[in-house]
């Protein structure tokens, strides 16, 4: 399990920083290799992210990337996400959910907002909730690190959302909910979820501690590493995983995600198919123990052209980003991305108004208009996509 390497890899990326960087030529060829498809070694990755400090070494990325063509490159695959439920029983600092009153969509309210996005033309939805006790009703002791659930109630999101997508012919369902032991994921797979999906906050073991004080659930950080393992193990076949930007040294988490991508591929023979780009925003980030780990848009832009290079998933361009940045981004890097135009971080929003608050502020973009500019653009926007659409995507060596 990840979980027991992620020491070694650790003592690694916690390198980044405390030596010089590379010359160009060295960043150069180190580049080359991951465009080329071929793995970079632990020791390669550390000087690649260590290299990319150097105002020389960052311009040639941001060229080099600018210049490489990733597969479907005129092509944006659109996704919203969709909040059943936002009651949660973690503590996250970072998170509004912990601090407010929640919501949780009833079995009608939720085909009321899912057949909306379907009306919209989708067909590649995310399906997001927090850790909410009475749908993840914990078996044992909730700091165990074999947690257990009866997952029952959620099964029936997912149950209902597979048949409605399959009344229309068909699509991809992704889940953004909490790490689960092997035999819930085997329910949600047979219940028709298509992806993993996981953002691992943090990968250092003493921020993520300072980030998640209260026991609960999520204090347990080796669960929520090796869910991935969990899901493929119970046949989910394809992930997505990210780590929040600005919570920790982005450089480093990029360097960790990178070995546990190539962890992956090795042990189970699956990486990620998405690769997402969340980075904290708000009022969270003025914290003493936050505040030095901002990432600035610049860095943003650095790591964005990195995660094209480095990684053969699409990556995700979401909404916690300016659209304008987001359209710039693939102006100049290309397509080949999942985008999220529209959407509510909010139980509800798509049909009726949200009873509770957003996780989070978004930038919503009117939809039709939106698409209408990219197609203008030249670029083909695809609302009815699965995941043979998504596998099209990855970069194949
Ligand atoms: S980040 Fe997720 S787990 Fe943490 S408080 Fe927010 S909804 Fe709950």
């Amino acid at each position: 399990m990840f979980s027991q390497v992620i020491e070694s890899v650790l003592s690694r990326t916690e390198e980044i920083g405390r030596f010089d960087p590379s010359g160009r030529s060295r960043t150069g060829r180190l580049l080359e290799k991951s465009a080329r498809g071929e793995r970079l070694s632990p020791d390669e990755i550390v000087e690649l992210m260590n290299a990319s400090r150097d105002e020389k070494n960052r311009a040639l990325i941001l060229d080099f990337s600018a210049r490489y063509r990733r597969p479907r490159s005129g092509d944006i695959l659109l996704l919203p996400p969709l909040y059943f439920s936002s009651i949660c029983e973690n503590t996250c600092l970072y998170c509004d959910f912990s601090r407010h009153r929640g919501d949780c969509l009833s079995p009608e309210e939720f085909l009321e907002e899912f057949e909306a996005l379907l009306d919209s033309g989708y067909r590649s939805i995310e399906l997001v909730s927090s850790q909410d006790p009475d749908l993840y009703v914990r078996q044992g002791l909730p700091e165990s690190p074999d947690q257990e659930y009866d997952i029952e109630r959620v099964l029936e999101y997912f149950a209902a959302a597979r048949r409605m997508l399959d009344e229309r012919g068909g699509g991809m369902l992704t889940s953004n909910i909490p790490p689960l032991d092997r035999k819930s994921f085997r329910r949600l797979k047979s219940a028709g979820l298509d992806c993993y999906l996981s953002w691992l906050e943090t990968f250092h073991p003493g921020q993520y501690r300072l980030l998640h004080p209260q026991p609960g659930p999520k204090s347990t950080q080796a669960f929520r590493l090796d869910a991935f393992e969990r899901a493929v193990g119970a046949g989910i076949g394809r992930l997505a995983g990210a780590f929040l930007k600005g919570l920790y040294d982005w450089r480093k988490e990029e360097a960790v995600l990178y070995c546990l991508d190539t962890y992956l591929k090795r042990e189970t023979g699956r990486g990620f198919s998405i690769i997402g780009t969340p980075r904290l925003k708000g009022n969270f980030c003025r914290e003493p123990f936050i505040r030095p780990y901002v990432v600035s848009d610049r860095d943003y832009e650095l790591n964005i052209a990195l995660d094209r290079i480095l990684f053969d998933g699409v990556l995700w361009l979401q909404t916690r980003e300016d659209y304008l940045f987001n359209k710039r981004l693939i102006d100049r890097y290309g397509a080949g991305v999942i985008l999220t135009i529209d959407c509510s971080t909010a139980p509800g929003g798509y049909r009726n108004r949200p009873k509770a608050r957003a996780q989070f502020p978004v930038h919503r973009r009117r939809l039709a208009e939106t698409v209408a500019g990219l197609e203008g653009d030249g670029y083909r926007v695809i609302f009815d996509w699965d995941g043979d659409t998504l596998d099209d995507f990855q970069r194949r060596n």
